[in-house]
C-alpha cells in the first residue's frame, strides 16, 4: 500500500476555446471530469492540489513546481490542449524525470497512441475515471504495471493497449468537491456557474461527434442532493453537462422538478432537435431554464442525413417556434464544411439562420480524434503513405489554435469540393456577425 499522505497535483490546461457569445463564464468554470477524479483521489486519502491554468496561465509555474513535488501529476486532456500538454510535460519532466503524469479525458481516450508515441505522458486513462483512477495510482505508486486497466501506457519501447473501458452507473459518480479549486482560483471562487451532469452518453450517432456512449440517466435523489450541496457553494448558475439534455422527457421533467422545488437556481442545457412541444419548454422555462443550445448542424437534409444526425429541418423548426413562443433564447450550433458541403448547401444554411430567431454559433468541421470524420481524414491521409501518429498529431496542432471565435481558418479535408474555402470563411464571418446582433435581440 502507498503512502496515503502523498500529494497529486490536477492541471487544467490553458485552452484558446471562446464559448458562445454571451457565455464567457462558461469557459472558466472548473471541469466536472477532472473534479470527479480529484475528489475521488481525495476520498482515498491523497492530498490534491488543483490548478485551472484556464483561469490563469500564470500559475503555470506553481502547477510545475507543484506537480514536480508531488507523487503523481493528473492532466486533463481536451483535443485543443495538445500543444500545451506536450510542452508541459516536458518541462516537468526536466525538474523530475522520475514523475509519473496521467492523462485524461476525451484527448486521452481517443488519442492515446499519439499522446505515448509524441509526449513525455506516461499512462492514457481511456473512458471514464470513477472505477479506474483510484487503483491506476495505487499501481503507478507501486511500481506495477497497470495490466488489464482501461489504461495505456509504454513498456519496453512497445505502447500497451488498454482494457476495453467500463461504462460506469451513476449512482457510483460522486458528488464533484468543486471546493478543491478554491486556492486556485482565488477571488474568482465560488465561480458564479458550474457544470453538473444529470446524465451521461447519447442515444445519437453522429458521425461528426466523438459518441459518448450509452445513456444512462441519474437519480432524481441523487441529482437533489449534489445540486443542493452546489448551491451551497454560492454558485449563481448551472450548466447541465449532458451531451443532450432532452434524450429521454421522463428525465427532463423529473430534473426541471428538482430544481424548482428544491434548488432554484438559473440553469441552461444542450438539446437535440425533436418535435417538441410547447408545453415541454415551458415546463423548462417556469424551473429556471434561461438558454437552449441546440445543434442544428446544417440547413441541409442531405448533409444531416449523411452525417447520421437522426433530425430532419422540421424537427429543428419545431423546436425553435416552441422554445421562441414561450421566450426561451436559443443558441444553434452550425457546422460549415463538411465533406459533402456545397456552396448551395452553405446558402440554404444562411437563409434557415436569417429567418429563424436563434443565435447562431458556428464553427468549421473539424476531424476530432474518436468521430467518424476523424477515421475518414486518417484513411485518406494513411493511403498517402503518412504515419498515424504523424497524422493525428498534425491535427490536433491545428485544433490547438481553434478559437471559436470566427477568426479560425477550415481545416482541409479529404472529399469536400475545392474552391470552396472562400466561401466558407464569408459564410463565417456573416454568421460571426449574425450572432453578435441576435444575442443582443434574443429574450
Ligand atoms: S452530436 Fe449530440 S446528438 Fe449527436 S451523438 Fe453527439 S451528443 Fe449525441
Amino acid at each position: 500500500m502507498s503512502d496515503r499522505k502523498h500529494k497529486i497535483t490536477f492541471v487544467v490546461p490553458t485552452a484558446c476555446y471562446t464559448p458562445s457569445r454571451g457565455w464567457d463564464k462558461a469557459a472558466v468554470a472548473p471541469l466536472e471530469g477532472a473534479t470527479l477524479a480529484a475528489t475521488l483521489l481525495q476520498k482515498a486519502g491523497y492530498k490534491v492540489q488543483c490548478f485551472d491554468l484556464r483561469l490563469d496561465a500564470d500559475q503555470k509555474t506553481l502547477a510545475v513546481r507543484s506537480a514536480s513535488e508531488s507523487v503523481a501529476v493528473c492532466i486533463a486532456g481536451a483535443p485543443d490542449s495538445y500543444r500545451f500538454i506536450r510542452e508541459f510535460c516536458t518541462e516537468l519532466k526536466s525538474y523530475n524525470e522520475q514523475i509519473p503524469i496521467i492523462l485524461g479525458g476525451p484527448l486521452s481516450t481517443f488519442g492515446w497512441d499519439t499522446i505515448l508515441c509524441k509526449t513525455k505522458v506516461n499512462y492514457c486513462l481511456v473512458g471514464e475515471c470513477e472505477r479506474v483512477i483510484v487503483k491506476l495510482v495505487e499501481c503507478v505508486l507501486q511500481g506495477k504495471m497497470p495490466i488489464n486497466f482501461p489504461v495505456a501506457f509504454v513498456h519496453a519501447g512497445k505502447v500497451i493497449a488498454p482494457t476495453r473501458s467500463p461504462k460506469v452507473c451513476m449512482s457510483e459518480v460522486p458528488y464533484p468537491d468543486y471546493t478543491l479549486w478554491k486556492e486556485s482560483y482565488g477571488s474568482h471562487y465560488p465561480p458564479s456557474l458550474l457544470y453538473y451532469s444529470t446524465q451521461r452518453g447519447c442515444r445519437g450517432k453522429c458521425s461528426f461527434c466523438a459518441l459518448p456512449g450509452r445513456w444512462r440517466p441519474s437519480e432524481e435523489s441523487k441529482i437533489a442532493s449534489d445540486l443542493t450541496k452546489i448551491r451551497e457553494l454560492g454558485v449563481k448558475k448551472l450548466f447541465f453537462s449532458d451531451p443532450t439534455f432532452n434524450t429521454e422527457t421522463k428525465h427532463c421533467l423529473a430534473v426541471a422538478s428538482v430544481i424548482k422545488e428544491q434548488i432554484r437556481l438559473p440553469w441552461a442545457c444542450h438539446i437535440r432537435a425533436k418535435p417538441s412541444s410547447r408545453s415541454f419548454f415551458e415546463v423548462l422555462k417556469k424551473s429556471g431554464c434561461e438558454a437552449l443550445f441546440l445543434g442544428i448542424e446544417s440547413a441541409e437534409e442531405a448533409i444531416l442525413r449523411q452525417y447520421n444526425k437522426g433530425t430532419s429541418l422540421k424537427d429543428i423548426e419545431s423546436c425553435l417556434a416552441s422554445a421562441s413562443d414561450v421566450g426561451l433564447p436559443v443558441w444553434g450550433f452550425l457546422i460549415l464544411g463538411l465533406p459533402g458541403e456545397t456552396k448551395q448547401s452553405l446558402r440554404k444554411t444562411i437563409e434557415f439562420t436569417a429567418n429563424h430567431a436563434f443565435a447562431p454559433r458556428a464553427t468549421f468541421a473539424t476531424p476530432f480524434p474518436g468521430s467518424v470524420l476523424h477515421h475518414i481524414f486518417l484513411e485518406d491521409a494513411i493511403k498517402e503513405g503518412a504515419r498515424k501518429e504523424d497524422v493525428v498529431e498534425r491535427i490536433l496542432e491545428q485544433v490547438s489554435d481553434l478559437r471559436y471565435d470566427g477568426t479560425d481558418e477550415p481545416m482541409q479535408l479529404p472529399g469536400r469540393e475545392i474552391g470552396l474555402v472562400p466561401i466558407l470563411r464569408e459564410t463565417m464571418a456573416w454568421m460571426t456577425q449574425m450572432a453578435v446582433e441576435r444575442v443582443g435581440q434574443l429574450p
